[in-house]
């Protein structure tokens, strides 16, 4: 063999080796598309071996090719389209990439089992097709900002429950809502979401085509690039209107109901004064002990009354605080000298500040009372209640401790809610209001509040107040 055949047959071995080693299917037909070479992929994809396949007519071995563009339009134009092409063969149930060209004495064709690739992109594609079906049939306000709250994207819902058409929202920010304070709230919660806090259930505000206010309960999220970087933020709204205006409608009547009990009450007592007074002159004792009792019965009615009628003002931030300054001491003791004549535990006072606060004397007196008589309450052994006070930084920290049943673990979060009251405090008498309450006045006070409890050895209720430092 001369040099030059040597190095023939050799690139023909070579390039055969070749041809099976790669991964892809490798066919070589000739110009009337009979098989003339297959590499072992190809036999395995096709699962036919080379015999069944080499001199035979691709069309004779696999008739729905007949089928297919690719091989009609070779048929009639002789030309390929060089890019590759996705293929289906019901035959082998498998998606195809093939690639196409020809060589100087036949066609060459690659293929390539792409079947996972394509069923991965089918199940996207489905799952995006329910998210899309899912977000475009909610009665939900589904929205998309941008980093600066521009709405880009916004659910047709938005026609049903608002009346604006989505597509006029684009470009409009999330913060023009009809309320500036709920402006301002918003925008610290998109900043919290931003930083990548997930905010469920946050009420704000939006206005209908019309110029209707409505209340919407929203949840939102960021979603972040791979820098960890924020690029958009989802929400979802739904529209309480609704609910919110049933709950207004039973504040209003409970603050209506409380207010006109309150009067009929006021007469009792009157009348009790004056029978107690004809019951003494009468000697007649048993009746006026049985009076005393109504008398209290009645001072507790005033109490639950008085407390119901706070919680529904505070609820509708109605609460209006006269703020004033006083030596914040000199309102303890005055209070605690006078709850004292009502209360069989002894109240131990330890106040080691005597500066002054700017606040609502009369509330923050009321915030102790309900301090100290729950610790009463729920001190059924009469143990001591310690009342301390000190400075802390800018702020007088008021601490209130009872030797009582304590605070179950699990109400720690919940009795500063409203109505809530304690698993052991349910035979106690109470609507579950007075935290709240107070928790109400002290913040509004500028102050924060707090506990720290375990149950069965008593509770120490903190609250803490700004001390007055303006001249
Ligand atoms: P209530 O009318 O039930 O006393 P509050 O709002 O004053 O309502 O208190 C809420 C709940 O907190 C109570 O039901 C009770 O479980 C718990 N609680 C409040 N103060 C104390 C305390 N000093 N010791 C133990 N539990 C307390």
């Amino acid at each position: 063999m001369n040099k030059l055949s040597t190095q023939k047959s050799f690139q023909k071995v070579f390039a055969k080796e070749f041809m099976e080693m790669i991964d892809d299917a490798f066919f070589l037909f000739d110009y009337s598309l009979r098989f003339i070479f297959v590499n072992k992929k190809a036999t395995q994809l096709i699962g036919k071996n080379k015999k069944e396949l080499l001199g035979k007519r691709i069309d004779d071995v696999f008739p729905e090719v007949k089928q297919a563009k690719i091989y009609t339009e070779f048929l009639k134009s002789r030309k390929f389209n060089k890019n590759p092409i996705e293929y289906y063969s019901p035959s082998m149930k498998k998606w195809l990439s093939v690639s196409v060209f020809p060589i100087h004495y036949g066609i060459v064709v690659y293929a390539k089992d792409i079947t996972g690739k394509k069923e991965a992109e089918m199940l996207l594609f489905e799952s995006e097709e329910k998210y899309r079906l899912v977000v475009e049939s909610t009665v939900d306000l589904v929205s998309i900002f941008n980093t600066e709250g521009k709405f880009i994207y916004a659910s047709p819902s938005y026609k049903d429950v608002l009346g604006h058409d989505p597509k006029s929202l684009i470009g409009l920010s999330m913060f023009s809502t009809p309320d500036p304070n709920d402006s301002e709230k918003v925008k610290s919660i998109f900043k919290r979401i931003l930083k990548g806090e997930k905010i469920r259930k946050f009420m704000t505000k939006g206005i209908d085509n019309k110029g209707n206010i409505h209340f919407l309960e929203a949840s939102g999220s960021a979603i972040f690039d791979n820098h960890g970087k924020p690029y958009m933020v989802v929400s979802v709204a739904h529209d309480v209107t609704e609910r919110e205006e049933n709950e207004q409608r039973k504040e209003d009547f409970i603050a209506m109901t409380s207010h006109e009990l309150k009067t009929p009450l006021t007469s009792a007592k009157i009348f009790i004064q004056f029978l107690k007074k004809r019951f003494t002159s009468l000697k007649d004792k048993e009746s006026f002990t049985l009076l005393q009792k109504v008398d209290r019965v009645i001072d507790q009615l005033e109490i639950l009354i008085k407390e119901l009628l706070d919680a529904t003002l505070t609820n509708q931030k109605k609460l209006s605080l006269k703020k004033e300054n006083f030596i914040f001491r000199d309102l303890v003791l005055q209070t605690i000298s006078e709850l004292q004549l009502s209360i069989h535990n002894k109240i131990v006072v330890n106040l080691q500040t005597k500066k002054y606060v700017h606040a609502d004397k009369e509330k923050i007196s009321q915030v102790l009372i309900n301090f100290i008589t729950n610790a009463a309450k729920y001190s059924p052994k009469k143990t001591n209640i310690i009342v301390k006070s000190r400075e802390k930084g800018k702020f007088i920290v008021v601490s209130i401790q009872d030797f009582g049943i304590g605070v179950a673990k699990k109400d720690k979060t919940h009795i500063f809610d409203r109505f809530y009251k304690g698993s052991k405090s349910k035979t106690y008498p109470g609507l579950g209001l007075g935290l709240y309450i107070t928790k109400e006045i002290i913040k509004e006070n500028g102050g924060e509040i707090w506990v720290e409890s375990t149950e069965g050895k008593g509770s120490t209720f903190y609250f803490s107040l700004p001390m007055y430092t303006g001249k």
